[in-house]
């Protein structure tokens, strides 16, 4: 369409629009009599925050996507509003990490709160639950993103190794630079939507 010309912007969807993990600990609590709180993560491999084994993990990470009434939560503060302003200037695309069963959960959150603020939406997987899986980085290049905002460290430097703009969303337990070593010194530390406004001059 008509849009062509604009610069894609790709975003992440847990943690940077829809609270993952706040709802997800919730759910797990009723669920498994378990008291999971944001601050026991200080890893996104939940494996470990939960003490199960990665199937398991899996299995329970798709009962809540399949079960909760995601339609019910707010997106993350503020996120509608920046988003909507972004849009002005980028073309916007979701890139999660879900896996591609879920692209019709997925969507419909998306248009509840955003319209058709998203002009695509690609499902990427979990290694443990993927063939063949392609990063996020390699599905930023064939947008020709010019960044992608996501609270995952590994994700966002992926992306600073091709030359995309890395924009590492939030302060989460699991995503605190001093943590992470290995985060590619190109990455961008945006604490919440503001700024990243800020930052991308809009
Ligand atoms: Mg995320």
């Amino acid at each position: 369409m008509a849009q062509r010309n604009r610069e894609v912007l790709a975003l992440d969807k847990d943690e940077v629009v829809y609270p993952f993990v706040q709802e997800f600990a919730a759910w797990h609590n009723l669920e498994y009599g378990t008291n999971l709180k944001l601050s026991d993560f200080n890893t996104y491999e939940f494996d470990s925050v939960i003490g199960v084994d990665v199937p398991e993990t899996v299995h329970r990470v798709h009962s809540f996507l399949h079960n909760h009434r995601h339609d019910m939560v707010s997106p993350i503060e503020q996120a509608s509003e920046a988003i909507d302003r972004l849009s002005n200037r980028f073309e916007i695309h979701l890139v999660t990490a879900r896996h591609p069963d879920f692209r019709q959960t997925t969507e419909e959150y998306l248009r509840e709160y955003f319209g058709d603020t998203f002009q695509s939406v690609t499902l990427v997987g979990h290694a443990a639950t993927m063939d063949v899986l392609r990063t996020k980085a390699e599905v930023c290049y064939e947008l020709g993103a010019v960044a992608l905002v996501d609270d995952s460290p590994r994700h966002v430097s992926g992306c600073a190794e091709l030359g995309i703009g890395g924009v590492l969303f939030g302060q989460y337990p699991w995503n605190q630079l001093s943590c992470h070593d290995e985060v590619h010194p190109d990455v961008v530390h945006c604490r919440n939507w503001n700024e990243v406004l800020a930052y991308f001059d809009v």
